[in-house]
C-alpha cells in the first residue's frame, strides 16, 4: 500500500519548519500501517512562493465577501518556504527513508503554465492535481461561514458541474500526475440525483490526461463519511484501468496511513491489484498489497 497525500502540519498552524525528524515519524507510522511508501505532498498555496505568483487571483471575485474570504485564507497560509520544504523531503529520501517528494497543486483557470514553470525548477516525484474551489468558493472549507453559506445560495447540480468543469481543465494542462480526492465535491454530503454523467466524465479525464486517479480515507472523516471516490465511481476507474493511489491526505501525525486496511478492501473489491508510484514524475506499478509488518 502506499500512502501519496500527505501534509506535514494542519490548517490553522503557521510557519511550521519541516524536520526530517517529523517526515521519519511519519514514515514509521506509515510502516506500522503496512504502508511501504509515503508522498509528501504540502499545499502549494502555503509557501511564499506561491504567494508571489499567484497573490490576487481573487480580485475578479464580484462577492465582495468571498474575495475578503479567499484574501485571509490565502494571508493564514501563503507563509512557508517552498525550497527548505523540499530540501527537507530531499534529505529524508538520503538518508534512506521511503519517502518521495510530491506537492498537492489547486487549479489556477489560466494559470497553470505559470504554475507549471515556477514547480519546474524543483525535483518534484509526483503531483497532485486538486479542486477545493471554485472560482474563489472553497466549497470544502467546512470551518469558514461565508464558504459553506453558499452551499444553500447554490444549486447543488450546477456545483457538481461546476467541479467537473474545473477538475477536466485541470487534467488538459498536464501540470499534475493524479487526481486527489477526484468526487470532494461530496465533502459536506450534497450530492445530485444522478451523479453518474459526472463520474464518465472525470474518468474520461483520466484516461485522456493519462493520469491516476486517488482513493482516499479522508473521507469517511468528513460529514460525507464516505471514502474519495464514491463506489460508483470507483468501479468506474478499475473498469477503464485507470491507474490509482491509496491516501489518508492526513495533516498530522494520528491520520497517517489513516484506513490503509479498507483502503486495501476496496481494491481488492475492484479488482485491482497493482497501485502507481512516482519517481521523477513517471509512474510506476507497484503491489498493492504489501507484506504484512513483522512486529
Ligand atoms: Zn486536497
Ligand atoms: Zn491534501
Amino acid at each position: 500500500m502506499l500512502d501519496y497525500h500527505l501534509h506535514l502540519w494542519p490548517h490553522g498552524q503557521r510557519d511550521e519548519a519541516p524536520t526530517v525528524e517529523r517526515v521519519a515519524a511519519y514514515c514509521h507510522a506509515a510502516g506500522e500501517a503496512g504502508v511501504s511508501e509515503v508522498a509528501l505532498t504540502e499545499h502549494l498555496f502555503r509557501f511564499a512562493q506561491a504567494d508571489r505568483l499567484l497573490r490576487g487571483f481573487w480580485d475578479t471575485e464580484p462577492d465582495p465577501a468571498l474575495a475578503a474570504s479567499m484574501r485571509r485564507y490565502w494571508d493564514d497560509h501563503a507563509r512557508a518556504d517552498l525550497d527548505a520544504y523540499v530540501s527537507c523531503v530531499l534529505a529524508a529520501k538520503e538518508a534512506g527513508l521511503p519517502v518521495v517528494l510530491g506537492l498537492e497543486v489547486d487549479y489556477y483557470a489560466g494559470r497553470m503554465d505559470e504554475v507549471a514553470g515556477l514547480l519546474a525548477g524543483y525535483p518534484f516525484d509526483v503531483l497532485l492535481g486538486s479542486v477545493h474551489w471554485l472560482g474563489t468558493w472553497r466549497f470544502d472549507d467546512l470551518g469558514d461561514p461565508v464558504s459553506m453559506g453558499q452551499w444553500s445560495a447554490r444549486d447543488v447540480d450546477a456545483v457538481w458541474e461546476d467541479y467537473t468543469r474545473a477538475m477536466e481543465e485541470l487534467a488538459a494542462t498536464g501540470a499534475c500526475d493524479v487526481l486527489a480526492h477526484p468526487d470532494l465535491v461530496k465533502v459536506a454530503g450534497h450530492r445530485p440525483v444522478a451523479p453518474e454523467e459526472c463520474w464518465d466524465r472525470l474518468v474520461e479525464a483520466a484516461r485522456a490526461s493519462g493520469m491516476a486517479a486517488e482513493v482516499s480515507s479522508a473521507g469517511w472523516r468528513k460529514p460525507v463519511a464516505e471514502a474519495y471516490p464514491a463506489p460508483g465511481l470507483l468501479a468506474r476507474f478499475a473498469a477503464a484501468g485507470i491507474p490509482l493511489t491509496t491516501a489518508s491526505d492526513a495533516h498530522d501525525l494520528p491520520d497517517v496511513a489513516d484506513r490503509s486496511a479498507e483502503l486495501a478492501g476496496l481494491l481488492e473489491a475492484h479488482g485491482v491489484r497493482t497501485l502507481r508510484a512516482y519517481r521523477g514524475r513517471r509512474g510506476v506499478d507497484v503491489a498493492a498489497r504489501t507484506p504484512a509488518v513483522r512486529p
